[in-house]
């Protein structure tokens, strides 16, 4: 028996699909290099993923078998010199790569070729039809389908034959952000069971607090497939429900852009369509580089700019001011984060931003919005978040920082605010009124605050 595993997000050896019973027959593991996502994806992201690459390479290695990277151009000849009895791959929710799935199954049926379709980065099935809320979807498909299952144990021996096939180096990609990353799969395995030990019992008290160490901060390493979802819920499970709820959240929105690939850049819900948003390219360069002259916003969008990665509960409140407060067009921020994020992942941005913005699904209705001087006293509440991320308010005092109209004038480094928080929320709440007319208000369920 011989079997091809084609390897895409899932870079790692522990508990994952694609090697299971690998060591069983001749196995060849193939990564297929893809133009597309070299163009489409942010040097941070790229950076972690090609680490996470080598180090799969490596521990691939180890076992006595050999990982090809490989052109995908070069797929179908691939196959000719490979003559695999089976191709096993994961599936994958985004368009583009649901289009490659598409034309991959097309190439082995013409030439023969058995495959099977694994399942890595969802826990849940993909349901036929989406869910109106995520407590709906949580209740009735996610409890209904996912346990927790016994791990896929790491091979110790592969065999995999050699074969003259045209390879290429894995890409050299390295940013700054994206070095405090770097870990192998055993530093991330020893990174979640400190949280486990350690956190995990308090998450649903401490996951909102920016300057504690309150999450998991698995997100860039679930990104690459270095450590498994399944084993994430099986370490969770019976100890914290919230925690499990996250990560039912990820597979509510994966199947959300599976059923509806247009909301990649398109409002989900279509009443918003055609929403007038400002296309103010000045406003949103202050807000992308965090000089907006609100703090937490400033202190959320300096941490995505110098770790790659920001704490949920900010990424919450930085899409609201965008959005709302600034009305400034929700795909500039989705592809700004995208751009910049370490964990980028099209379904939980896309999402997430279409949620914040009001127009996702279960979404914020569009007369809550988030005041971030509120945000930042319930959810750092001593400062530490803000003076940790910009330095110009280490000597601020708190009430100072609760202060926008006259915390410029404590802090002549710091910009008076760009637009105020109530100012623009009025401005928002006339627009949306003006767009929506009465219709909608109040209608939607509110899920998560
Ligand atoms: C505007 C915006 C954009 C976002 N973009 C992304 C993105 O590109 N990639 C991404 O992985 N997450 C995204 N998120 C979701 C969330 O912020 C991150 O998954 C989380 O902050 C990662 O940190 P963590 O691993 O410590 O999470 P933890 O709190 O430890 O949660 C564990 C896991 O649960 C899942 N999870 C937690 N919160 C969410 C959520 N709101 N939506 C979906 N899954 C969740 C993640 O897989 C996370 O790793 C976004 C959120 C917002 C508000």
């Amino acid at each position: 028996m011989r079997t091809v595993a084609i390897f895409r997000r899932e870079l790692r050896l522990y508990d994952n699909p694609l090697l299971q019973e690998a060591e069983q027959g001749e196995f060849i593991p193939v990564f297929f290099l893809d133009e597309y996502n070299q163009q489409e994806h942010g040097d941070n992201l790229r950076a972690l993923f090609f680490h996470a690459l080598r180090q799969l390479q490596r521990g691939i290695e180890a076992t006595g078998g050999r990982l090809y990277v490989v052109p995908l151009e070069q797929q179908e000849r691939f196959f000719d010199v490979a003559r695999p009895d089976e191709v096993r791959f994961c599936e994958d929710v985004e368009p583009h790569s649901r289009e490659r799935d598409g034309q991959l199954k097309k190439l082995l049926e013409h030439k023969g070729i058995r495959y099977r379709v694994l399942r890595d980065s969802l826990l849940s099935p993909i349901p036929d039809s989406t869910y109106p809320s995520f407590t709906q979807f949580y209740k009735r498909h996610f409890t209904q389908h996912v346990q927790p299952e016994r791990a896929i144990p790491m091979p110790t021996s592969l065999r995999t034959p050699a074969l003259d096939v045209p390879t290429v180096d894995i890409p050299d990609v390295d940013t700054e952000p994206a070095r405090s990353w770097y870990a192998t799969e055993e530093e991330v395995q020893a990174k979640w069971q400190h949280f486990v030990a350690n956190t995990l019992p308090r998450y649903g008290s401490l996951r909102n607090l920016p300057s504690v160490q309150g999450v998991s901060r698995m997100s860039p390493y679930i990104r690459c497939g270095m450590i498994s979802l399944r084993q994430m819920l099986r370490d969770a499970w019976g100890v914290s429900e919230q925690f499990v709820k996250e990560l039912a959240w990820r597979d509510f929105y994966s199947h959300l852009l599976y059923h509806y690939p247009e909301t990649v850049n398109m409002e989900l819900r279509p009443e918003w369509r055609g929403f007038p948003w400002r296309h103010d390219e000045e406003q949103f360069e202050r807000w992308a580089k965090g000089e907006t002259g609100v703090p937490l916003v400033d202190a959320g969008m300096r941490q995505l700019l110098c770790e790659g990665w920001m704490h949920n509960r900010t990424r919450m409140v930085v899409a609201s001011y965008l959005t709302k407060n600034l009305l400034i067009d929700w795909r500039w921020g989705e592809r700004w984060f995208y751009l910049h994020l370490v964990d980028a992942d099209l379904a939980q941005n896309v999402g997430n931003w279409q949620w914040a913005a009001g127009c996702g699904a279960d979404a914020l209705p569009y007369f809550r919005i988030f005041n971030p001087v509120l945000q930042a006293q319930k959810f750092d509440p001593k400062g530490e978040y803000i003076r940790q991320y910009v330095p110009e308010l280490r000597e601020a005092s708190d009430e100072q920082l609760s202060n926008l109209e006259t915390l410029h004038h404590a802090v002549p480094d710091y910009p008076p605010p760009m637009v105020s928080p109530e100012e623009g929320r009025q401005r928002f709440l006339q627009v949306a009124r003006e767009f929506f007319g009465e219709s909608v208000q109040g209608r939607l369920p509110l899920e998560r605050e």
